[in-house]
Protein backbone atom coordinates (compact mmCIF):
# COMPACT_ATOMS: atom_id res chain seq x y z
CA UNK A 1 0.00 0.00 0.00
CA UNK A 2 1.15 3.64 -0.75
CA UNK A 3 -0.74 6.52 -0.34
CA UNK A 4 1.73 9.37 0.70
CA UNK A 5 0.67 12.56 2.52
CA UNK A 6 -1.29 14.62 0.05
CA UNK A 7 -1.14 12.70 -2.87
CA UNK A 8 -3.15 11.92 -5.17
CA UNK A 9 -4.44 8.76 -3.30
CA UNK A 10 -4.28 10.29 -0.32
CA UNK A 11 -6.58 13.08 -1.48
CA UNK A 12 -8.80 10.47 -3.08
CA UNK A 13 -8.60 8.62 0.54
CA UNK A 14 -9.34 11.36 2.22
CA UNK A 15 -12.52 12.55 0.49
CA UNK A 16 -13.99 8.72 0.82
CA UNK A 17 -13.42 8.74 4.65
CA UNK A 18 -15.00 12.24 4.87
CA UNK A 19 -17.78 10.93 3.10
CA UNK A 20 -18.13 8.20 5.71
CA UNK A 21 -18.08 10.69 8.35
CA UNK A 22 -20.68 12.95 6.71
CA UNK A 23 -22.68 9.84 6.24
CA UNK A 24 -22.68 8.93 10.33
CA UNK A 25 -24.19 12.19 10.71
CA UNK A 26 -20.85 14.25 12.03
CA UNK A 27 -19.81 17.90 11.42
CA UNK A 28 -16.44 17.58 9.51
CA UNK A 29 -13.78 20.75 9.76
CA UNK A 30 -10.45 20.96 8.32
CA UNK A 31 -7.27 22.80 9.67
CA UNK A 32 -4.88 24.84 7.98
CA UNK A 33 -1.87 21.79 7.91
CA UNK A 34 -4.98 19.71 6.70
CA UNK A 35 -5.89 18.01 9.49
CA UNK A 36 -9.21 16.95 9.21
CA UNK A 37 -11.70 16.38 12.82
CA UNK A 38 -15.41 14.97 12.50
CA UNK A 39 -17.38 15.98 15.81
CA UNK A 40 -20.56 14.03 17.27
CA UNK A 41 -22.03 16.79 19.69
CA UNK A 42 -22.23 15.80 22.88
CA UNK A 43 -24.90 17.18 25.37
CA UNK A 44 -22.66 19.37 26.98
CA UNK A 45 -20.43 21.10 24.16
CA UNK A 46 -18.66 23.24 26.87
CA UNK A 47 -16.74 20.19 28.11
CA UNK A 48 -13.33 19.21 26.11
CA UNK A 49 -13.96 16.43 23.48
CA UNK A 50 -13.32 12.60 23.65
CA UNK A 51 -10.84 12.81 20.47
CA UNK A 52 -10.27 9.11 18.48
CA UNK A 53 -8.53 8.84 15.34
CA UNK A 54 -5.03 8.12 13.82
CA UNK A 55 -3.60 8.43 10.06
CA UNK A 56 -4.29 7.26 6.52
CA UNK A 57 -1.23 8.10 4.82
CA UNK A 58 1.14 5.04 4.41
CA UNK A 59 5.07 4.68 4.08
CA UNK A 60 5.53 3.37 0.28
CA UNK A 61 5.23 -0.15 1.86
CA UNK A 62 3.01 0.29 4.32
CA UNK A 63 0.20 -2.41 5.20
CA UNK A 64 -3.32 -1.73 4.75
CA UNK A 65 -4.33 -1.28 8.09
CA UNK A 66 -1.69 1.01 9.55
CA UNK A 67 -3.22 4.18 10.84
CA UNK A 68 -6.95 3.62 8.98
CA UNK A 69 -7.48 0.98 11.85
CA UNK A 70 -7.60 3.86 13.98
CA UNK A 71 -9.63 5.96 11.90
CA UNK A 72 -12.05 3.62 10.81
CA UNK A 73 -12.60 2.05 14.12
CA UNK A 74 -13.49 5.32 15.46
CA UNK A 75 -16.12 5.95 12.91
CA UNK A 76 -17.34 2.54 13.11
CA UNK A 77 -17.36 3.66 17.43
CA UNK A 78 -19.84 6.55 15.95
CA UNK A 79 -22.12 4.61 13.83
CA UNK A 80 -22.57 2.19 16.60
CA UNK A 81 -23.47 4.76 19.09
CA UNK A 82 -25.84 6.01 16.58
CA UNK A 83 -27.32 2.91 15.78
CA UNK A 84 -27.75 2.06 19.88
CA UNK A 85 -29.44 6.18 19.98
CA UNK A 86 -26.32 6.57 22.79
CA UNK A 87 -26.05 10.22 23.83
CA UNK A 88 -22.82 11.02 25.25
CA UNK A 89 -21.78 14.04 27.51
CA UNK A 90 -18.98 15.12 25.60
CA UNK A 91 -18.48 15.62 22.31
CA UNK A 92 -16.57 12.69 20.41
CA UNK A 93 -14.12 13.92 17.58
CA UNK A 94 -12.67 11.63 14.81
CA UNK A 95 -9.15 12.91 13.37
CA UNK A 96 -7.17 12.24 11.13
CA UNK A 97 -3.71 13.92 10.64
CA UNK A 98 -1.95 14.93 7.99
CA UNK A 99 1.95 13.31 7.06
CA UNK A 100 1.69 11.30 10.27
CA UNK A 101 5.10 9.02 8.95
CA UNK A 102 6.55 11.88 7.53
CA UNK A 103 8.20 10.04 4.16
CA UNK A 104 7.43 12.48 2.12
CA UNK A 105 8.21 15.78 3.79
CA UNK A 106 10.49 14.34 6.05
CA UNK A 107 9.31 15.44 9.51
CA UNK A 108 6.91 12.92 10.63
CA UNK A 109 3.60 13.37 12.80
CA UNK A 110 3.89 16.56 11.18
CA UNK A 111 0.19 17.45 11.29
CA UNK A 112 0.40 16.06 15.42
CA UNK A 113 3.39 18.44 15.28
CA UNK A 114 1.41 21.35 14.33
CA UNK A 115 -1.41 21.04 16.22
CA UNK A 116 0.62 20.89 19.73
CA UNK A 117 2.37 23.60 18.63
CA UNK A 118 5.82 21.65 18.23
CA UNK A 119 6.69 23.51 14.92
CA UNK A 120 5.26 26.17 13.50
CA UNK A 121 2.50 26.39 11.18
CA UNK A 122 4.79 28.69 8.32
CA UNK A 123 8.00 25.79 8.96
CA UNK A 124 5.40 23.07 8.44
CA UNK A 125 4.10 24.95 4.93
CA UNK A 126 7.71 24.87 3.66
CA UNK A 127 8.61 21.70 3.77
CA UNK A 128 9.58 20.04 0.74
CA UNK A 129 9.26 16.87 -0.68
CA UNK A 130 12.03 15.17 -2.99
CA UNK A 131 10.51 17.24 -6.38
CA UNK A 132 10.45 20.22 -4.54
CA UNK A 133 6.97 20.40 -4.01
CA UNK A 134 6.09 22.38 -0.58
CA UNK A 135 3.60 21.54 1.83
CA UNK A 136 1.45 24.20 1.37
CA UNK A 137 1.23 23.83 -2.21
CA UNK A 138 -0.23 19.99 -2.07
CA UNK A 139 -2.56 21.62 0.45
CA UNK A 140 -3.63 23.84 -2.25
CA UNK A 141 -3.40 21.49 -4.79
CA UNK A 142 -5.47 18.66 -2.91
CA UNK A 143 -8.08 20.64 -1.84
CA UNK A 144 -7.00 20.07 1.82
CA UNK A 145 -5.92 23.41 3.03
CA UNK A 146 -8.92 23.95 5.27
CA UNK A 147 -9.86 27.40 7.25
CA UNK A 148 -9.84 26.01 10.83
CA UNK A 149 -6.87 26.99 13.01
CA UNK A 150 -4.42 24.65 13.49
CA UNK A 151 -3.96 24.67 16.89
CA UNK A 152 -7.19 22.41 18.46
CA UNK A 153 -8.49 22.38 21.57
CA UNK A 154 -6.73 19.74 23.94
CA UNK A 155 -9.29 17.26 24.33
CA UNK A 156 -10.48 15.31 27.49
CA UNK A 157 -8.96 11.78 26.65
CA UNK A 158 -7.65 10.75 23.53
CA UNK A 159 -7.90 7.08 21.89
CA UNK A 160 -5.83 5.60 19.22
CA UNK A 161 -6.60 1.97 18.11
CA UNK A 162 -3.40 0.74 16.09
CA UNK A 163 -2.62 -2.25 14.56
CA UNK A 164 0.69 -4.28 16.04
CA UNK A 165 3.25 -3.47 14.37
CA UNK A 166 5.64 -6.14 14.95
CA UNK A 167 5.42 -9.93 15.86
CA UNK A 168 4.99 -9.97 20.05
CA UNK A 169 1.35 -9.51 20.81
CA UNK A 170 0.59 -12.16 17.85
CA UNK A 171 3.51 -14.41 18.94
CA UNK A 172 2.30 -14.71 22.40
CA UNK A 173 -1.39 -14.99 21.75
CA UNK A 174 -2.62 -11.78 22.97
CA UNK A 175 -4.72 -9.70 21.12
CA UNK A 176 -4.96 -6.44 22.74
CA UNK A 177 -1.66 -4.40 24.28
CA UNK A 178 -1.40 -1.28 25.62
CA UNK A 179 1.34 1.38 25.35
CA UNK A 180 3.15 2.45 28.13
CA UNK A 181 4.77 5.30 26.32
CA UNK A 182 6.93 6.39 23.63
CA UNK A 183 10.98 4.84 23.34
CA UNK A 184 13.48 7.23 22.74
CA UNK A 185 14.36 7.86 19.10
CA UNK A 186 17.46 8.83 17.52
CA UNK A 187 18.10 9.96 13.98
CA UNK A 188 21.88 10.67 12.51
CA UNK A 189 22.91 11.37 9.36
CA UNK A 190 26.43 10.06 8.22
CA UNK A 191 28.37 11.19 5.55
CA UNK A 192 31.51 9.48 4.39
CA UNK A 193 34.19 10.79 2.02
CA UNK A 194 36.84 8.55 0.90
CA UNK A 195 38.51 8.52 -2.42
CA UNK A 196 36.51 7.37 -6.02
CA UNK A 197 39.31 5.50 -8.50
CA UNK A 198 39.53 2.49 -10.39
CA UNK A 199 37.57 -0.59 -9.61
CA UNK A 200 40.16 -3.05 -11.20
CA UNK A 201 43.89 -0.84 -10.82
CA UNK A 202 43.73 0.18 -7.39
CA UNK A 203 44.82 -2.42 -4.88
CA UNK A 204 43.22 -3.16 -2.12
CA UNK A 205 45.44 -1.44 0.68
CA UNK A 206 45.38 2.00 -1.59
CA UNK A 207 41.76 2.85 -1.43
CA UNK A 208 39.39 4.87 0.45
CA UNK A 209 36.41 3.43 0.31
CA UNK A 210 33.44 4.66 1.67
CA UNK A 211 31.22 2.02 0.77
CA UNK A 212 33.45 0.03 2.81
CA UNK A 213 32.82 2.38 6.09
CA UNK A 214 29.28 2.35 5.64
CA UNK A 215 29.11 -1.99 5.29
CA UNK A 216 31.03 -1.30 9.03
CA UNK A 217 28.90 0.65 10.30
CA UNK A 218 25.75 -1.62 9.69
CA UNK A 219 27.39 -4.53 10.79
CA UNK A 220 28.68 -2.60 14.22
CA UNK A 221 25.27 -1.40 15.13
CA UNK A 222 23.76 -4.96 14.69
CA UNK A 223 26.69 -6.00 17.24
CA UNK A 224 25.70 -3.34 19.80
CA UNK A 225 22.00 -4.41 19.83
CA UNK A 226 22.97 -8.17 20.18
CA UNK A 227 26.18 -7.48 22.80
CA UNK A 228 23.31 -6.45 25.16
CA UNK A 229 25.16 -3.44 26.50
CA UNK A 230 22.60 -1.43 24.75
CA UNK A 231 19.28 -2.97 26.91
CA UNK A 232 16.70 -3.44 24.20
CA UNK A 233 19.04 -1.24 21.68
CA UNK A 234 17.17 -1.38 18.11
CA UNK A 235 19.36 0.20 15.62
CA UNK A 236 18.63 0.50 11.88
CA UNK A 237 20.23 1.78 8.94
CA UNK A 238 17.61 2.34 6.38
CA UNK A 239 18.47 4.30 3.66
CA UNK A 240 22.37 4.23 1.75
CA UNK A 241 23.48 6.04 -0.71
CA UNK A 242 26.64 5.74 -2.52
CA UNK A 243 28.69 8.09 -5.04
CA UNK A 244 29.51 8.29 -7.92
CA UNK A 245 27.21 5.11 -7.90
CA UNK A 246 28.96 3.44 -11.03
CA UNK A 247 30.06 -0.50 -10.60
CA UNK A 248 33.83 -0.07 -11.91
CA UNK A 249 34.34 2.82 -9.65
CA UNK A 250 35.39 2.22 -5.74
CA UNK A 251 32.66 4.97 -3.78
CA UNK A 252 34.13 8.49 -2.81
CA UNK A 253 30.67 9.21 -0.61
CA UNK A 254 28.34 7.22 1.54
CA UNK A 255 25.27 8.65 3.28
CA UNK A 256 23.81 6.83 5.59
CA UNK A 257 21.08 7.31 7.69
CA UNK A 258 21.04 5.51 11.54
CA UNK A 259 18.07 5.23 13.53
CA UNK A 260 17.96 4.41 17.19
CA UNK A 261 15.71 3.29 19.65
CA UNK A 262 15.66 1.92 23.20
CA UNK A 263 13.37 2.32 26.01
CA UNK A 264 15.64 3.88 28.11
CA UNK A 265 17.62 7.38 27.75
CA UNK A 266 21.08 6.45 29.27
CA UNK A 267 21.61 3.51 27.54
CA UNK A 268 20.49 5.24 24.52
CA UNK A 269 23.33 7.58 25.10
CA UNK A 270 25.75 5.53 25.79
CA UNK A 271 24.90 3.79 22.32
CA UNK A 272 25.23 7.00 20.70
CA UNK A 273 28.64 7.95 22.45
CA UNK A 274 30.17 4.58 20.97
CA UNK A 275 28.45 4.58 17.85
CA UNK A 276 30.68 7.87 17.44
CA UNK A 277 33.26 5.70 18.82
CA UNK A 278 33.14 3.76 16.15
CA UNK A 279 33.04 5.99 13.39
CA UNK A 280 36.08 7.92 14.61
CA UNK A 281 38.10 4.67 14.71
CA UNK A 282 36.99 4.01 11.20
CA UNK A 283 37.96 7.20 10.07
CA UNK A 284 41.21 6.69 10.97
CA UNK A 285 41.96 3.24 10.17
CA UNK A 286 40.67 3.95 6.05
CA UNK A 287 41.70 7.26 5.91
CA UNK A 288 38.53 8.99 4.84
CA UNK A 289 36.30 12.15 6.62
CA UNK A 290 33.12 11.51 7.80
CA UNK A 291 30.31 13.98 9.13
CA UNK A 292 28.00 12.51 11.80
CA UNK A 293 24.74 14.94 11.71
CA UNK A 294 21.88 14.82 14.39
CA UNK A 295 18.26 14.77 12.26
CA UNK A 296 16.12 14.25 15.54
CA UNK A 297 16.19 12.79 19.05
CA UNK A 298 13.34 12.51 21.57
CA UNK A 299 13.61 10.80 24.83
CA UNK A 300 11.74 8.23 26.05
CA UNK A 301 7.97 9.59 26.91
CA UNK A 302 5.69 7.57 29.27
CA UNK A 303 2.19 7.63 29.01
CA UNK A 304 -0.07 9.07 31.40
CA UNK A 305 -0.42 7.20 34.54
CA UNK A 306 -3.99 7.30 34.13
CA UNK A 307 -3.58 5.07 30.92
CA UNK A 308 -2.16 1.98 33.07
CA UNK A 309 -4.58 -1.13 33.65
CA UNK A 310 -4.16 -0.50 37.18
CA UNK A 311 -6.46 2.74 36.76
CA UNK A 312 -10.10 2.49 37.21
CA UNK A 313 -11.49 5.32 35.07
CA UNK A 314 -10.06 7.77 32.08
CA UNK A 315 -7.90 10.49 32.79
CA UNK A 316 -9.21 13.63 34.47
CA UNK A 317 -8.97 16.92 32.61
CA UNK A 318 -6.55 18.05 35.69
CA UNK A 319 -4.39 14.29 34.95
CA UNK A 320 -4.26 15.54 31.09
CA UNK A 321 -2.94 19.04 32.01
CA UNK A 322 -0.48 17.73 34.46
CA UNK A 323 1.05 14.42 32.38
CA UNK A 324 0.58 15.91 29.03
CA UNK A 325 4.02 17.99 28.75
CA UNK A 326 6.74 15.44 27.86
CA UNK A 327 10.02 16.11 28.13
CA UNK A 328 10.99 18.93 25.37
CA UNK A 329 12.68 17.49 21.96
CA UNK A 330 15.83 17.35 22.58
CA UNK A 331 16.46 20.03 19.41
CA UNK A 332 19.77 21.22 20.45
CA UNK A 333 20.97 21.43 16.74
CA UNK A 334 24.42 18.97 17.83
CA UNK A 335 27.91 19.92 16.73
CA UNK A 336 28.41 17.52 13.33
CA UNK A 337 31.51 14.77 14.59
CA UNK A 338 33.62 15.83 12.00
CA UNK A 339 36.09 12.95 12.16
CA UNK A 340 39.70 12.78 10.64
CA UNK A 341 40.45 16.44 10.92
CA UNK A 342 42.21 17.57 7.85
CA UNK A 343 45.63 17.21 9.87
CA UNK A 344 45.16 14.32 10.24
CA UNK A 345 44.45 13.98 6.60
CA UNK A 346 47.64 16.18 5.35
CA UNK A 347 49.84 13.71 7.96
CA UNK A 348 48.73 10.37 6.59
CA UNK A 349 48.83 11.63 2.94
CA UNK A 350 52.66 12.36 4.16
CA UNK A 351 53.09 8.99 5.34
CA UNK A 352 51.94 7.58 2.18
CA UNK A 353 55.43 9.26 0.51
CA UNK A 354 57.34 7.12 3.71
CA UNK A 355 58.55 3.99 3.21
CA UNK A 356 56.09 1.32 3.13
CA UNK A 357 56.28 -0.52 7.03
CA UNK A 358 56.97 -3.46 4.79
CA UNK A 359 59.93 -1.63 3.30
CA UNK A 360 57.91 -0.76 0.13
CA UNK A 361 57.56 2.50 -1.49
CA UNK A 362 53.67 2.86 -2.03
CA UNK A 363 53.41 4.61 -5.95
CA UNK A 364 51.22 7.92 -5.39
CA UNK A 365 47.65 7.05 -5.04
CA UNK A 366 45.51 7.59 -8.48
CA UNK A 367 43.16 10.21 -8.53
CA UNK A 368 39.83 10.31 -10.65
CA UNK A 369 40.27 13.05 -12.98
CA UNK A 370 37.44 15.87 -12.64
CA UNK A 371 37.64 15.24 -8.76
CA UNK A 372 36.68 18.63 -7.17
CA UNK A 373 39.29 19.12 -4.86
CA UNK A 374 38.99 18.71 -0.92
CA UNK A 375 38.55 21.71 1.20
CA UNK A 376 40.82 21.08 3.48
CA UNK A 377 40.26 24.30 6.21
CA UNK A 378 38.42 27.34 5.53
CA UNK A 379 39.29 30.22 3.74
CA UNK A 380 40.60 32.90 5.86
CA UNK A 381 37.66 34.72 7.41
CA UNK A 382 35.29 32.38 6.79
CA UNK A 383 33.70 30.60 9.34
CA UNK A 384 33.74 26.49 9.60
CA UNK A 385 29.50 27.01 9.38
CA UNK A 386 30.28 28.04 5.49
CA UNK A 387 32.77 25.05 4.84
CA UNK A 388 29.35 23.37 5.98
CA UNK A 389 27.05 24.54 3.43
CA UNK A 390 29.42 23.13 0.93
CA UNK A 391 28.38 19.72 1.95
CA UNK A 392 24.82 18.20 1.02
CA UNK A 393 22.34 19.75 3.17
CA UNK A 394 21.39 18.44 6.13
CA UNK A 395 17.64 19.26 6.87
CA UNK A 396 17.41 18.65 10.95
CA UNK A 397 14.13 18.42 12.55
CA UNK A 398 13.28 17.33 16.00
CA UNK A 399 11.06 14.61 15.78
CA UNK A 400 7.55 15.95 17.17
CA UNK A 401 4.91 14.12 18.38
CA UNK A 402 2.07 14.48 20.38
CA UNK A 403 2.58 12.80 23.49
CA UNK A 404 -0.15 11.44 25.80
CA UNK A 405 -2.33 12.15 22.81
CA UNK A 406 -1.33 9.01 21.51
CA UNK A 407 -2.03 5.50 22.80
CA UNK A 408 -1.15 3.01 19.99
CA UNK A 409 -2.10 -0.59 20.76
CA UNK A 410 1.32 -1.73 21.34
CA UNK A 411 3.32 -4.72 20.16
CA UNK A 412 4.91 -5.26 23.73
CA UNK A 413 2.40 -4.63 26.55
CA UNK A 414 4.76 -4.78 28.60
CA UNK A 415 7.61 -2.12 26.85
CA UNK A 416 7.55 1.21 25.17
CA UNK A 417 6.53 1.43 21.39
CA UNK A 418 6.95 3.88 18.68
CA UNK A 419 3.54 5.01 16.61
CA UNK A 420 4.21 5.70 12.93
ZN1 LIG B 1 0.43 4.22 12.18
Amino acid sequence: MKRLALSDEDAEARRLVISWMTKAGMEVRIDQIGNVYATRPGTDRTLPCVLMGSHIDTVPTGGAFDGTLGVLGAIEVVRTLNENHVTTLRDIEVGFFTEEEGVRFGTDMLGSAVTAGRITLDDAHALTDDDGHTVADELVRTGFDGPAHHRRPIPHAYIECHIEQGPILAGAGVEVGLVTGVQSISWQRLTVRGEAAHAGTTPIEYRHDAGLIAAEVIVKLRRMCDSGTYGALRATVGKITFGPGQTNVIPDTATLTIELRNPVDQQMSAAEEHLADVVRDLTARHGVQTTLDRMAKRPLCRSTNRCKSSSPGPPTTSDWTTHRPCPVPDTTPRKSLRSAPPHDLRRRREQRNQPHPQGVLKPPRLRQRNRPPRQRNPPAGQSSRHLSESRPRVLCFPNYQIRGLRAHVSSDSSATQSSG
